[in-house]
């Protein structure tokens, strides 16, 4: 099937660069070194879904002439993956219908929380109008896309990856199981978080991530949810094994 794959952001949750950083990656000349916080855009002739509406959600859909919008596929309830959520308002508008949004139930429980105006008994004109489809993991559709879970940990928090046809996607996470390993294999296009070269607590870095892509072995992997820590995007991009590849933002594939 079909698929035309666009990165919105492939920042981490502070976004590069970094408010009042002066170092060489935030504020270098580059635009590869310009990086919204992390999401992706499928679509194709009958289908428009993204997946994560963080902070800069409301400029990503202007960005990438996101016009119109199915449904948003959210990994997990951290604030730079939920935070923009409220400007669905705008699809809601144009087509007087409800955003399908899916997300398991500890994503759930904080969309409920932070977004509560649009849960409430008390509606008024302008709220977002949502329709939640609860997942625990299995297979569902939005559009004529199949999502099938990959269920990953980021620390100790349960974050859902991806697998669209032949394109998995997987951010926020530092532990893989081997059967949910199983589950990507085969995968022609892989992105996966890597966040810096230091050891973080609920991160891959980027020899771990390097590690997973080879056991996977995806024709191409792409790296996503970086921080200016990894340094430049030139430089480390360089570096990188056959078949991989640092995201950038405006980074368009096709399935
Ligand atoms: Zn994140
Ligand atoms: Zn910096
Ligand atoms: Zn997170």
């Amino acid at each position: 099937m079909f698929v035309n794959i666009t990165f919105l952001g492939t920042g981490t949750s502070q976004g590069v660069p970094m408010i009042g950083c002066t170092c060489a990656v935030c504020t270098s000349a580059d635009p590869k070194d310009n990086r919204l916080r992390s999401a992706v855009w499928l679509r194709n002739e009958e289908t428009s879904v993204v997946i994560d509406s963080g902070p800069d959600f409301r400029y990503q859909m202007l960005r990438a002439k996101v016009q119109t919008l199915d449904g948003i596929v959210f990994t997990h309830g951290h604030k730079d993956h939920v935070a923009g959520l409220d400007d669905v308002r705008a699809y809601n508008y144009w087509t007087q219908k409800d955003i399908d949004i899916f997300a398991n139930a500890d994503t759930e429980t904080v969309l409920r929380r932070e977004f509560h105006y649009a849960f409430s008994n008390l509606q008024y004109p302008g709220l977002p109008q949502l329709k939640i489809h609860t997942l625990s993991g299995q297979d569902f559709e939005v559009g004529n896309l199949t999502f099938k879970t990959i269920k990953t940990l980021h620390y100790k928090l349960e974050v859902y990856g991806y697998r669209i046809g032949d394109f998995t996607y997987i951010t926020d996470a530092n532990y893989i199981a081997p059967e949910e390993l199983e589950k990507i294999k085969g995968s022609k296009i892989l992105v996966l978080n890597a966040l810096r070269h230091e050891e973080h607590i609920s991160h891959f870095t980027l020899s771990q991530a390097i590690a997973i892509a080879r056991e996977v072995g995806a024709t191409q992997t792409y790296f996503t949810h970086i921080s200016h820590q990894l340094g430049l995007h030139e430089e480390v991009n360089r570096e990188l094994p056959e078949g991989m590849a640092l995201a950038y933002d405006g980074l368009t594939l096709n399935l």
